[in-house]
């Protein structure tokens, strides 16, 4: 597992370099090789970014992780399954998740239905992605919806070109860092997952902000002590402590990092790519 962190966290600079699980090697051999943009150097002088988003809309999210990031002053982005929402299963609400964004965290989706956008056809995706985003601007007055993650970080080029039609970024789950190149639908990201050790996680991480690049973390279940609505406690539930010590470890470099929610980072490099070099004062 080790060996899996070190690859997922030096591995870097392009995507299509690189070998990860079995999930992300389905989703980059499918297609052709991904057009990536420079990305442009952090905005007042950070060294480099940081972006922790969350997927399955779960009530960890809502009770521990949110209210939690927000005491730290640390912004995230909360992926929705926008079908899951209100649902006893689940058991999160549409006025939580507007009070999680009025806490300044980012609302991104994460389909309508959570199903393999891979394995449905163009026009069922069509509707994961319009639907969903739709669903959360309508019910999140104020919201811009501009960012994705794509369920089991399945996509292809043509799911790839429907969710830019849309969104700004989209998320995938592969063990990598972005480097100096990247692919706005194609980002990749860190699965801070059980069976790693936080040392080694925050030991990589430390590797991949020394290099300057922009990192983005993905959680699944977060749990506490206390009994949460619904019974949806998530994939791969991680303990708030693990959370806690994240954060804890990110202030001794506060000043160095960008921590933002992935649609601002994701917008700065578009438009910083289309900007004039020389820019009137
Ligand atoms: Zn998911």
């Amino acid at each position: 597992m080790k060996t899996q962190l070190l690859l997922a966290l030096t591995c870097a600079l392009t995507l299509t370099g690189c070998k990860g699980n079995e999930e992300s090697k389905e989703a980059l051999t499918v297609g052709t090789k991904i057009p990536t943009i420079p990305v442009p150097a952090w905005p007042s002088g950070k060294k480099a970014a940081l972006s922790i988003t969350f997927d399955d809309s779960t009530s960890g999210h809502v009770h521990l992780a949110a209210p939690l990031l927000t005491t730290r002053g640390v912004r995230a982005t909360f992926f929705l399954v926008t079908g899951n929402v209100e649902s006893e299963f689940n058991g999160t609400t549409w006025e939580e998740w507007r009070g999680v964004h009025a806490q300044g965290h980012e609302i991104g989706s994460h389909t309508l239905t959570h199903r393999n956008l891979a394995e449905i056809s163009a026009d069922e995706c069509e509707k994961e992605l319009s639907q969903s985003k739709a669903k959360i601007e309508e019910m999140i007055p104020g919201v811009k919806c501009q960012t994705l993650s794509y369920p089991y970080g399945s996509c292809d080029t043509e799911i790839r070109t429907a969710a830019a039609r849309l969104y700004t970024a989209s998320r995938l789950i592969n063990p990598f860092t972005i480097g100096k190149d990247v692919s706005l639908h194609a980002l990749p990201s860190i699965m801070p997952a059980a069976e790693f050790p936080i040392e080694d996680l925050l030991t990589g991480l430390h590797a991949a902000f020394d290099r300057g690049d922009w990192v983005i973390l993905t959680y699944h279940g977060i749990t506490g002590d206390e009994d949460l609505p619904g019974d949806d406690i998530g994939y791969d539930p991680r303990p708030i402590e693990a959370l806690v010590t994240l954060l804890d470890d990110l202030e001794k470099r506060r000043d160095e990092l960008w921590i933002a929610p992935m649609g601002e980072i994701a917008e700065y490099i578009e438009l910083s790519t289309h900007v004039p070099a020389a820019m009137p004062d």
